[in-house]
């Protein structure tokens, strides 16, 4: 579904304001991150005043339902100390994406578990390495809860509509433009980050539509219906992952 988008804001998206936002900007770049939690508890989280203040643009829950917070012309507090080849400070000009996902698990006694102890069915886990070394990397555990398909497709359209509605020209994970301090979105979306990567690049190289997004039906493949039960509820165990 193509998203519209009207005023900076999405018109077929619930918009919650975030208490905390910065001044004007004009988007080149988005910034893709996982919420480190349940969306509800994220949305809650990145809409209430905090010290240092924290928000996003949009969540994308595990249905792909899409939260708007900031609109897309105004500074959200997402990236923190971030830095990319000649480019700092990204939130001064990058729109943050949130996908609903719990990161690193750990794998205790046969279970995979979030860091709140709650338990991941194992067909939402993949065993991967982050790509990031250094000291922070040595300690982190080899599990990593796994995006939706509908997350993953409502993430490719919306950053079709900005791409459009912007000019970006650049999509990055968090982890890319602070490796030392975050691990967001990880291993579990190298499809998803090649894709969108590739959506810039068309844009720019002024080539049709492209052809690898079959990509993300395929790494969704035979998924069941949403079994995981914990994935749903809404309690507010949000941890961090945006700042
Ligand atoms: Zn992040």
């Amino acid at each position: 579904m193509k998203q519209e988008i009207k005023d900076h804001r999405l018109t077929d998206a619930a918009f919650e304001e975030a208490a905390d936002h910065g001044g004007r900007m004009d988007p080149t770049h988005i910034v893709i991150h996982y919420s480190g939690g349940t969306a509800a508890g994220g949305i809650d989280w990145l809409t209430r005043q905090e010290r240092p203040p924290i928000s996003a643009h949009v969540m994308i829950d595990r249905k792909g339902v899409i939260t708007q917070m900031v609109p897309f012309n105004f500074v959200a507090f997402h990236a923190g100390r971030s830095s990319l080849g000649e480019l700092r400070e990204f939130n001064e000009f990058s729109i943050g994406i949130e996908l609903e996902n719990w990161g690193p698990l750990d794998c205790q006694r046969g279970e995979f578990l979030t860091y709140t102890k709650r338990v991941i069915a194992p067909e939402w886990v993949i065993e991967a390495k982050h790509r990031n070394t250094g000291w922070l990397w040595t300690q982190r555990p080899d599990y990593w809860h796994k995006f939706t398909c509908q997350q993953e497709m409502a993430c490719v359209d919306l950053c079709k509509g900005l791409v459009a509605e912007y000019g970006v020209v650049g999509i990055v994970g968090h982890d890319t433009i602070a490796p030392a301090r975050k691990f967001d979105p990880g291993p579990a979306s190298t499809n998803l980050m090649a894709v969108l990567q590739g959506l810039t690049e068309e844009a720019s190289e002024d080539v049709p539509e492209p052809l690898h997004e079959s990509r993300l039906v395929a790494h969704g493949g035979d998924e069941p219906e949403e079994t995981d039960n914990a994935e749903v509820q809404t309690e507010d165990d949000s941890g961090e992952g945006g700042g």
